[in-house]
């Protein structure tokens, strides 16, 4: 198969939802534009609500124009698109999807190639997977392909039950579990920036990293998704998946190659390293918070309880900060910070590496002692990196420093659009590179690492929730979380914005 160009069937379950019309309709229109996608592949989209081809073809096609601001010239990308209205728990239906498969596949010449996108709730995975094999659609003499979003599972236990469920008809390498994160330009530039720079490398450990500090911050709430989110809570939603997997990335160890299963072997030994958190000790290396009313950009907004489908007794979390530990020989004693919550003060994604300050300090900044080298990593809005350093003080005393920056931006220049983490992620599973994608064992090591965390917090009230202000950087007992080590959270501004 020509891999640059893949040929395939791409089965979208839950096509009229908000994932495919915001996020998967829009990624595979720019593959197809930029001739990713050549004639050879076709969508067949499945919900329960009756439309006809026609108009679902108009409904893909105002999801395009939605996210481009702009008119799509023809009906050439469109046509590709077809529609199976069907309940998925219904099995009958499945025969006359087989059908349409088998049929487009002669059209399209797709090599009998099949990608499922199971862009729906969790609770259906096991079913559409047993369906897919028990009326023979997973029967074909091309690839099979299985694509799924989170939440996997809601705890390890959970986990290995739609594990098993879907393992049962496709096999590990056929399964492309979406971090939409690893998708991410700068997330996929963490392991470039480290494992290609000679100056990086040697520095990259306890010796001279004194702690790295990972936020991830969103100015909205919890919009329309409260009946879903106030089940989940920011450390399921967010740091089982996403933060442990920047983790991951940044402590890794070089891998021997950069196959996937190289490099998932390396991240899974990170993830195993993690220092267990027992039950007693989950207060003393993990805050909490959940978000009252506040200002969010000069708006008055409501606080969590207030939201609509949230308990107003919630005892969710809508903030998470932890101090992670690896134990191995690389980071025995270097604290990571995690810090990931909704509404507040910034929408913004990035890492910050504190390096520890020189052996013997002959120089000072006025009024204070210099500064620490940090490397920052910008992942969203801004893409980019930064180095900070100390320099001489214009016009002073050789004495006196002044902090500086090498600054890299990765967006800023004009016309370079970055590909959304979807169009990469669709474009791997296509080409059959997973690894941009989440293997068992990371999902499996990521839930056995939380767990412990959820269970104390499901089982104990809060009795200070709200505990931060809406538009606020999240409760003080988060800076205390880092005081207590002798450090503090950077507040890092991109230099260009
Ligand atoms: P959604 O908007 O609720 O869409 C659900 C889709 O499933 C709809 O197309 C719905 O269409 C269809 N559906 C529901 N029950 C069905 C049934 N019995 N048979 C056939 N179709 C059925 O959900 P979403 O936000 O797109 O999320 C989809 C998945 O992606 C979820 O696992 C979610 O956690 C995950 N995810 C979403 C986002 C996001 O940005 N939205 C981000 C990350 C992960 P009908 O009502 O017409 O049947």
């Amino acid at each position: 198969m020509d891999n640059m160009n893949p040929k395939s069937i791409i089965v979208i379950f839950g096509a009229t939802g908000d994932l495919a019309k915001r996020k998967l309709f829009p990624s595979l229109y720019r593959l197809y534009e930029k001739g990713h996608l050549n004639e050879q592949f076709a969508v067949v989209g499945v919900a329960r609500r009756p439309l006809s081809a026609d108009e679902f073809r108009n409904y893909v096609r105002d999801s395009v124009e939605t996210a481009f601001h702009q008119k799509l010239a023809d009906g050439r990308f469109t046509s590709h698109f077809y529609y199976h209205p069907f309940d998925v728990t219904e099995a009958e239906s499945y025969q006359r999807l087989k059908s349409l498969l088998e049929q487009l596949d002669g059209t399209y010449k797709t090599e009998g190639n099949r990608i499922f996108y199971l862009a729906m709730a969790p609770e259906f995975f096991g079913t559409v997977t047993s369906r897919l094999q028990s009326e023979g659609l997973t029967e074909t003499h091309g690839f099979k392909r299985l694509v799924i979003e989170k939440p996997f599972g809601h705890d390890l236990a959970s986990a290995e039950k739609l594990n098993d469920e879907i393992r049962r008809v496709f096999s590990e390498r056929e399964i492309y579990r979406i971090d939409h994160y690893l998708g991410k330009e700068m997330v996929q530039n963490i392991e470039v920036i480290r494992f290609s720079n000679a100056i990086f490398e040697p520095l990259w450990n306890n010796r001279f990293i004194a702690n790295i500090q990972i936020t991830s911050s969103e100015t909205l709430g919890v919009e329309d998704r409260g009946r879903y989110y106030d089940h989940s809570g920011a450390l399921r939603d967010m740091v089982q998946n996403h933060m442990l997997q920047m983790v991951a990335l940044l402590a890794m160890e070089p891998p021997i190659k950069l196959t996937t299963d190289d490099i998932r072997h390396e991240k899974v030994k990170v993830l195993r390293a993690l220092r267990p958190i027992a039950h007693d000790e989950v207060d003393r290396y993990f805050v909490r918070g959940q978000y009252g009313r506040g200002v969010i950009h000069g708006k008055n907004v409501p606080a969590y309880r207030e939201e609509p489908n949230v308990d107003p007794d919630s005892n969710t979390e809508t903030f998470v900060a932890g101090k992670l530990l690896i134990d191995n020989f690389r980071w025995a004693g270097v604290p990571f910070y995690i810090r990931t919550g909704k509404r507040m003060a910034e929408k913004s994604t990035k890492i910050v590496v504190q390096f520890k300050d020189v052996p013997m300090n002959l120089y000072y900044r006025t009024n204070e002692t210099i500064a620490p080298n940090l490397l920052v990593i910008h992942i969203q809005p801004d893409e980019g990196i930064t180095l900070h350093l100390n320099g001489k003080k214009t016009g002073e005393s050789t004495t006196i420093t002044a902090p500086f920056q090498l600054d890299y931006c990765n967006n800023c220049i004009d016309g370079i659009n970055t590909p959304e983490a979807y169009e990469k992620l669709l474009y791997d599973c296509m080409r059959g590179d997973a690894t941009n994608f989440t293997h068992w064992d990371e999902v499996a090591a990521s839930w056995q690492f939380v767990d412990p965390i959820s269970e104390v917090w499901a089982n104990t009230k809060a009795s200070d929730f709200p505990n931060y202000a809406a538009g606020s950087m999240g409760p003080a007992a988060a800076d205390e979380l880092l005081k207590k080590d002798g450090f503090h959270w950077w507040p890092i501004e991109h230099p260009r914005s």
